[in-house]
């Protein structure tokens, strides 16, 4: 073994590999052959993994900077500077201990969102399909060595620098490396060693995107060795938790705050003139107005809800890309959805085929080569079967693994299936690569929907094998074969009604067709195969709708959720499979030729009725997207092709198939299925519902505290009294026991029938309508709880600390029992379910009462925040203020539901 290789990745060492041979560039990197599993750990080893470096991300510095950036901090800030002036050390030191604490609070809570990203982001990682020595894999291409043999087709970001050793059409996007915004043909001969990187044709670069055609190729560089690693990380993104909402959020914080200051100036100035506070009491009372009014807790909640929604959507199998998307997710009214592999299972079996005028039965289960081939009376294997079966085998790019139990499939699993039927016509079908082998390929396209390879046997003749949709091939043909192989005029129209019949049966039906050509052809294209084709027959295929997915659709429709099929497969098939997964109307079938011929306005109302789409191309997506758009739905489309990528781009989720989809699809999409299933994405709308009731019920609970305390500091002032809560009072509990209470909101679990109400208009927006309402009332609530309890505190005993500290526990005994309201926004709260709560709500309690418990007991507390211990009838005072508040929105909510049924607009589906 030489030693050549190694230094061939070194940065140092610019080979020009697009000048080299494809035999001199194998020999270079000592890899003659496809590599095998011990080579290819020491290449690991040698050149590391490919993959760049990682873009630097905020350290924790970083993140406790940000902290410091926050207006309230500033506030606060500038508070204890000014009370330090004016000699209250002891006020000082609270909100100086304040300041730490947000600061804090802050920084664990973002570390928190930013944990649950980066876990998401490792799910994405790229593929990569090679060759190695044990056959076909698709592999993390974070484990591509120099020396590998890469596969590439449409829609793949190509994972390495590879020197490419075929070609079949292909086109490559460079536009990330040279600018070049038109994909460029790629060729196999070498270049003059001086071409410049956009002349390079015999190579393709890591981070570009292949748009046609396929190619098999070395890879000579990896990670930071390739171009684009040379150049910078530039593939690396960083992903942010910036939604509209947050945006949304952030920007009435700020707008209230600057309010707020204003104010607070305002009341300062005027409480000079004619309250009776000295200076040093109005600053401070102006402080606590700032820390009352604003909701400085808020956007952290919301940034916790939306981060944990996205990690118990990745782990239902859903991955979210674009942060916006969660928001969205909750209000889908329409998901579209392809139908092989994501509402059927993918694992296709051939049960029958039609060749030389007759009907064979398939028996067998899986992959399983155990099975036979059986006419419908009882005949034998024909020539012309075999035939079919051989022609299946050659213009096939999968590989069975038979070795492993059951058997599996590496590639596409309906070649599989090919695979597999040949091996049931015979045996000896099991080497038909090697009598046969394969000199020009024309790649299978969504765009034509057929695949053709030509073969050579050993004495030189050649024959192209073809496969694909059957009317695409019928069209292509001219005859078609006899029992004994012998060649007849077509039957077009008999072919067609056997085709219909197969297709009736839910099974997908592929045609297959040859055409001799002359000895010694050595390239096969499109125009070669227009006409005069042999018919060979075709084959169904049975692929089975996935139990989960039915299961889902159900569900979908009781969300209020139609759902609709849009297939590359014949009308027939969609039809039957669409029926056995209960779509709303698998009777009426459109294809895309029909949508052709429907104008965009037409089709508006044709798209909201009709649920199955078949024969379509991704142009009609995109047409079907804008349609559904146009009229009001918020659509989800799943794609998993390159061309797929407008309609995932324009649709209000998109979606792409992480095991089956290409890289272009992903990188278009927004939520990324780990596992192609439909289950999952109904799964993600369910979590975008939860997702977005947390958001409301977080909402709900934080405005309310700022509103109630507020508005108490503003009526004492304006009025003259003395203030029911101080500052340091107010920070408290805002800056404690409010947090430890809101956290909880994020991870509250899915409500029972968030799946049984209907999607929410899509203009809806978080702070309007039912939310605004009840802001507004538990303010109030919370108003006449806070006087009520001092003045009974007052009343009874007569001492400011006592009746200042009633107000403050009943204000938070306010909000606890808010708590467990605020959890069933819309149904009754006063369940077994809602009283026992969560565990996490339980230790939020219990944390609250402790803290409670050291504000009003314990003697450095009681120094601080100017509190004082409760007696028991002050403790049943305050239990019975929380009750009160409960049982007042209970009634809120029985009254909204019994008199106004639509007002909250989350009713359920009648
Ligand atoms: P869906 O859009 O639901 O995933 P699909 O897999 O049938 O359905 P396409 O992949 O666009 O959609 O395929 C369209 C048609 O092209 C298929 O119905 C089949 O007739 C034909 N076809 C698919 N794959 C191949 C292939 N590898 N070789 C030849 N023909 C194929």
């Amino acid at each position: 073994m030489t030693t050549v290789s190694p230094k061939a990745n070194a940065p140092s060492e610019q080979v020009a590999w697009h000048s080299l041979s494809v035999a001199e560039v194998r020999s270079r990197l000592d890899a003659g052959q496809p590599l095998g599993a011990a080579e290819v750990s020491r290449r690991t080893q040698e050149h590391g993994p490919n993959r760049l470096p990682e873009p630097v991300r905020h350290g924790p510095l970083a993140r406790l900077g940000r902290q410091l950036k926050n207006f309230l901090i500033h506030v606060l800030v500038v508070a204890a500077l000014i009370t330090a002036l004016l000699g209250h050390w002891m006020d000082t030191v609270v909100i100086l201990a304040v300041v730490v604490i947000q600061t804090l609070v802050g920084f664990l809570q973002e570390g928190k969102a930013e944990q649950a990203l980066a876990a998401i982001r490792h799910m994405l990682a790229p593929q990569a399909t090679v060759l190695r020595k044990d056959g076909r894999h698709t592999i993390p291409a974070e484990e591509l060595v120099p020396g590998d043999t890469l596969l590439l087709e449409p829609g793949d970001r190509v994972p390495a620098d590879v020197r490419l050793e075929q070609v079949h059409g292909l086109q490559v996007d460079e536009a990330i490396l040279t600018g070049e915004s038109m994909a460029v043909d790629k060729a196999v001969a070498g270049e003059s060693p001086d071409a410049a990187l956009g002349d390079q044709r015999s190579m393709a670069f890591a981070g570009t995107m292949v748009t046609i055609g396929t190619g098999r190729g070395v890879v000579v560089r990896t990670g930071p060795h390739t171009e684009i690693g040379r150049i910078s990380g530039l593939l690396g993104q960083t992903e942010t938790l910036k939604t509209p909402l947050l945006a949304q959020i952030d920007r009435f914080a700020r707008y209230l705050s600057g309010l707020i200051i204003v104010a607070g100036v305002l009341i300062f100035l005027a409480g000079t003139w004619f309250s009776g506070l000295a200076t040093d009491e109005l600053f401070m009372a102006v402080v606590g107005l700032t820390v009352a009014a604003i909701p400085e807790g808020l956007p952290a909640i919301l940034t916790i809800t939306l981060a944990i929604g996205v990690r118990r959507m990745a782990n239902r199998k859903a991955v979210v890309r674009r942060m916006p998307v969660i928001e969205t997710l909750g209000a889908v009214s329409v998901i579209c959805s392809d139908k092989t592999g994501t509402l059927t299972r993918n694992e296709m079996t051939v049960t029958a085929v039609m060749a030389g005028g007759e009907r064979f039965e398939v028996t067998g289960t899986g992959y399983s080569p155990d099975g036979g081939v059986t006419g419908a009376e009882g005949q034998p294997v024909s020539p012309a079967l075999e035939e079919l079966a051989r022609a299946g085998a050659l213009c096939n790019d999968a590989h069975l693994r038979l070795q492993e139990k059951p058997v599996r499939v590496a590639g596409d699993p309906m070649e599989g299936a090919l695979k597999v039927l040949a091996l049931k016509v015979d045996n000896d079908l099991a080497d038909v690569d090697r009598q046969w082998p394969r000199k020009d390929e024309i790649p299978f396209d969504a765009d034509y929907r057929f695949m053709a390879t030509l073969n050579h046997d050993h004495h030189g003749h050649a024959m192209v094998y073809l496969k694909g949709a059957p009317e695409q091939v019928l069209a292509m043909c001219s005859g078609d074969l006899a029992p004994d192989g012998g060649t007849v005029e077509l039957d077009a129209d008999g072919w067609q009604r056997r085709i219909d019949a197969m297709a009736a049966e839910g099974l997908r039906v592929l045609a297959f067709a040859r055409l001799p050509v002359a000895a010694g052809t050595t390239s096969v294209s499109i125009d070669d195969v227009r006409e005069g084709l042999q018919l060979l027959g075709v084959a169904g295929f049975m692929d089975p709708p996935r139990s989960e997915a039915i299961t889902a659709i159900e569900e979908c429709h009781r969300a209020g959720i139609r759902v609709k099929m849009i297939t590359g497969d014949h009308a027939r098939t969609a039809g039957a499979i669409a029926t056995r997964l209960g779509l709303r109307a698998p009777d009426r079938v459109l294809t895309g030729a029909d949508l052709d011929r429907v104008s965009d306005e037409d089709l508006v109302k044709l798209a909201a009725e009709v649920d199955v789409f078949a024969r379509t191309s991704p142009e009609h997506k995109l047409r079907l997207v804008r349609a559904l758009q146009t009229g009001q739905g918020v659509v989800a489309m799943t794609g998993d092709g390159v061309n797929d990528a407008p309609a995932l781009k324009r649709a209000d989720v998109g979606i792409a198939m992480g095991v089956k989809g290409s890289e272009a699809a992903r990188e278009a999409a927004s939520v990324v299925l780990l596992d192609d299933n439909f289950a999952s994405i109904a799964a993600a709308v369910r979590e975008g519902r939860t997702v977005y009731d947390n958001l409301r019920k977080g909402i709900a609970f934080l405005l309310p505290i700022n509103g109630g305390e507020s508005v108490s500091l503003i009526v004492a002032l304006l009025l003259g009294l003395t203030l029911p809560i101080t500052a340091l009072q107010i920070l408290w509990v805002n800056m404690v026991s409010s947090v430890v209470l809101a956290m909880t909101l994020a991870f509250e679990p899915t409500e029972g029938g968030v799946m049984t109400r209907p999607p929410r208009p899509r203009a809806q927006s978080l702070l309007e309508g039912f939310v605004v309402w009840r802001v507004l009332v538990v303010s109030l609530l919370f108003l006449a709880g806070i006087f009520a309890a001092w003045n009974w505190g007052m009343q009874r005993t007569g001492d400011l600390e006592y009746a200042r500290t009633m107000a403050v526990n009943s204000l938070v005994a306010m909000e606890v029992f808010y708590l467990f309201a605020v959890r069933y926004l819309d149904t009754p709260s006063i369940t077994l379910r809602g009283v026992v709560g969560t565990p996490l709500v339980l230790g939020a309690l219990v944390a609250v009462v402790v803290l409670q418990s050291l504000f009003t007991w314990l003697p450095p507390f009681n120094e601080a925040f100017g509190s004082t211990a409760m007696d028991w009838a002050g403790l049943v005072f305050t239990f019975m203020a929380g009750v009160t508040v409960l049982l007042a929105l209970e009634l809120e909510t029985w009254c909204r539901r019994r008199l106004w049924p639509l007002a909250s607009g989350q009713q359920d589906l009648g």
